[in-house]
């Protein structure tokens, strides 16, 4: 499969037909979804991996890395709304692929999720409308993970690389984005308006 096909595939997936603000539910683009799972297999993180995708919402990670190749991936929502989402987008992956994936569905705070993977690839809630709850995701993710792929905004830059130095990881890869906010959330004005988010490889040093 290219990467073009990959970010095609991805575009069909079903998004979130009613967004919650609270949670945060806002879709990664399929361009860029595509480009972070790409660049991640290129470093050796994908294929025969246990990826873990916290806050999976529509599965476009976790799903995504399945269809590169990774052995096993959990997908981890709060949402149970999001997980059926997300159980309906791996019915369609399968079925274009032709293949079976090994997706692990969980439902619940990512705070008590407890199993171990591989690397951890992750669009988390950014914090705007709960505050610290991107932190609290990473921190989840680096007692899951030695590895870990996630998008934050480009904001936080200084701030994310001292957080995860105390916690014995380090940034090896960043990588900038014009993320599109696609679906129309009340506070935002425009129809898409773009953030800048970054995309951090992290792994345990
Ligand atoms: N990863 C998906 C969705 C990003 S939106 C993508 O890249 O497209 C953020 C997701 O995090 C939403 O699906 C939301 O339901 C979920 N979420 C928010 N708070 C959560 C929590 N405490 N535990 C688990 N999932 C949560």
């Amino acid at each position: 499969m290219s990467k073009k096909e990959l970010c095609i595939l991805l575009s069909k997936l079903s998004v979130f037909a009613d967004p919650s603000m609270r949670l945060e539910q806002y879709p990664t683009d399929s361009e860029i979804a595509g480009d972070c799972l790409w660049f991640a297999d290129l470093q050796g993180d994908i294929e025969g991996k246990t990826i873990a995708d916290l806050g999976s919402g529509t599965g476009i990670l976790g799903l995504g890395a399945l269809v590169l190749g990774a052995k096993k991936a959990f997908l981890v929502d709060i949402d149970t709304k999001s997980m059926e989402l997300a159980m309906k987008n791996l019915a369609f992956v399968e079925e274009q692929t032709e293949k079976h994936f090994n997706a692990v569905f969980s439902a619940g705070d990512v705070i008590v999720f407890d199993e171990k993977a591989d690397v951890v690839i992750m669009n988390p809630p950014f914090g705007t409308k709960n505050e610290n709850i991107d932190t609290q995701f990473l921190l989840k993710a680096m007692t899951i993970a030695p590895v870990i792929y996630s998008f934050h905004k480009a904001s936080t830059k200084d701030y994310i690389d001292k957080l995860v130095a105390d916690y014995g990881f380090k940034t090896t890869h960043y990588k900038e984005y014009d993320f599109p906010l696609k679906q129309t959330m009340e506070h935002h004005k425009k129809k898409i308006e773009k953030i800048k988010v970054g995309l951090w490889r992290i792994s345990k040093n």
